[in-house]
């Protein structure tokens, strides 16, 4: 396997998800005339960033929020602006109305971008 070479600066600025800049995350467009609100994609989304204002993947998948028509949803943007949307399009693909789009792409930014796997992965080396 060929390890990637990183400068120290590299090193040194490594980002996380929640750096300005390091990820640009998915953003998506409801389309509120076929939306019927029914909380699927909600509860489907691996990672839990859709909400509207009365329900949640947690409050959903726990029962804790109930009745339907739970409103049109959106992605949360409660990460310093960034979300952990990755544009996989579980939700569009569980929608039952063809109310989902992709606005914008998960884009890997910088350090991201450079990762590789290759089919003899190994696991992490220690430090
Ligand atoms: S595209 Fe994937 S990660 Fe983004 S909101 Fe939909 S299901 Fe969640
Ligand atoms: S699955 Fe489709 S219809 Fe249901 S809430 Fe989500 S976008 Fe609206």
């Amino acid at each position: 396997m060929t390890r990637e070479k990183y400068s120290l600066l590299d090193r040194l600025i490594i980002p996380d998800y929640d750096t300005p800049g390091g990820v640009s995350s998915g953003n998506l467009k409801f389309d509120t005339a076929k939306c019927k609100e029914c909380g699927i994609c909600i509860s489907i989304c691996p990672g839990g960033c859709l909400l509207t204002d009365r329900a949640t993947k947690a409050g959903l998948l726990s029962g804790a929020v109930k009745g339907g028509r739970y409103g049109v949803p959106r992605v949360d943007k409660a990460r310093k602006g960034a979300t952990l949307c990755i544009a996989c399009y579980d939700c569009g693909a569980a929608c039952p109305h063809g109310a989902i789009s992709i606005e914008t792409h998960f884009d890997p930014k910088r350090f991201y971008k450079r990762l590789t796997q290759t089919a003899d992965m190994t696991y992490p080396v220690k430090y």
